[in-house]
């Protein structure tokens, strides 16, 4: 009978994820043959040579199940980081272990999340669908986060609070020293997951990071990925570093085999291949550089991003919206992202492309905008 199975609450009310366009909607939409991508913080160079190469070598071993728990990709990460492979816990994407953190933490009526507002969307989304407290602490006007009202939300109820750095959407990072300052004012129930997704694009990646300090902090879960600096989106491949109590738990939750096998040889491939990470990094600083410069030209507001991606602002003279500018920009084949999403109607994100991706986007919104 229609309608008559029953569904929890917390999933009628979730309003679902929202991603960036993907380059076959849009160019069926507009029958246009090239279309670019700068709307999901993708790598500007692609997938990696070497890690092509894998994936064809081994694109026999479809049809096995990996080993379980993938430890060869655990050790060679947890050699890479100079951590124990005992406190890394892979997952399908760092969306995985999100979902996983919510869900093993947190009891549903009992205990709260705190994290900023706008911030990456699926800490709120999933907590919600866990039946779990959400509460959000606004930025400061300049993007930077406010620590005291971030201390002012937590309580004896919370049992995660989410912080990214560099943040997204707006590049911001925090100096280390007021993470520190603020994880140890965390009382001592209550985990802090710095979300690291974009932490190799910062201009000095060990200066931005507490993985060097992990042993003072046993409340601390870093959040890492392969989608990002390594290029491996599609594949799925992201990590979180924790204490080993936890990371056995999530372990424990988590579905077998959610990580591939060809994802498990293309991360493998992937930690190996030091010169492409070298190019992305570099072409990401180079195209960041020139892009801000750019938009300035152009009269817009930028951000500071430590980031592969600036958000921005049109000139205040500007007779058109940013969602006006975000279509005509897709018309002519270019995705960028609109950050009504994130509760920001004004402002725009672009991620860094390639030099002459990077160009072409300069080009169009320059029309765009005359
Ligand atoms: N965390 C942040 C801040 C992100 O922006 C993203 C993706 O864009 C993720 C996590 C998820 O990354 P993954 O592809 O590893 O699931």
């Amino acid at each position: 009978m229609a309608g008559s199975f029953p569904i929890r609450p917390e999933v009628l009310e979730l309003t679902p994820y929202t991603p960036g366009l993907s380059i076959d909607e849009i160019q069926q939409r507009f029958g246009l043959g090239r279309v670019v991508k700068l709307a999901s913080n993708e790598n500007p160079l692609g997938t990696s040579p070497q890690v092509q190469k894998v994936l064809r070598d081994k694109a026999g071993l479809a049809f096995r199940y990996t080993q379980s728990g993938n430890p060869r990709l655990v050790n060679a990460l947890a050699a890479s980081l100079g951590v124990e492979p005992e406190c890394v816990v892979l997952g399908n994407g760092s969306d995985e272990i999100i979902d996983l953190l919510i869900r093993v933490c947190p009891t549903p009526g009992v205990h709260s999340v705190v994290a900023c507002q706008p911030s990456f969307s699926l800490y709120g989304l999933q907590s919600r669908f866990a039946g779990v407290a959400f509460r959000t602490v606004p930025l400061k006007n300049d993007f930077s986060f406010d620590w005291q009202g971030l201390r002012a939300a937590v309580d004896e109820s919370t049992a995660l609070v989410f912080i990214t750095t560099p943040d997204n959407p707006s590049g911001y990072c925090p100096p280390v020293e007021e993470v520190r300052a603020f994880a140890a004012s965390l009382p001592p129930t209550c985990l802090l997951v710095v979300d690291e997704a974009y932490i190799d694009f910062c201009d000095d990646m060990s200066a931005h990071s507490l993985l060097g300090e992990r042993a003072s902090w046993p409340q601390l879960v870093l959040l890492r990925t392969f989608s990002k600096c390594y290029g491996l989106a599609g594949l799925r491949l992201g990590y979180g570093i924790m204490p080993p109590r936890l990371a056995q738990l999530l372990c424990t939750v988590r579905l077998p085999f959610s990580v591939n096998i060809l994802a498990e040889e293309a991360g493998l491939a992937a930690l190996g291949d030091v010169t492409f990470r070298q190019e992305t990094i570099a072409t990401v600083s180079y195209g960041r550089v020139y892009l801000r410069g750019a938009l300035e030209g152009l009269g817009c507001k930028v951000l500071p991003s430590q980031s592969n991606f600036l958000m921005f602002q049109l000139p205040p003279s500007c007779p058109l919206s940013a969602k006006d500018v975000f279509e005509k920009l897709l018309s002519q084949g270019m995705i960028i992202r609109p950050l009504t999403s994130y509760g920001l109607p004004g402002h725009l994100r672009v991620s860094v492309g390639t030099r002459e991706e990077n160009q072409l986007f300069i080009q169009l919104l320059t029309e765009v905008l005359a």
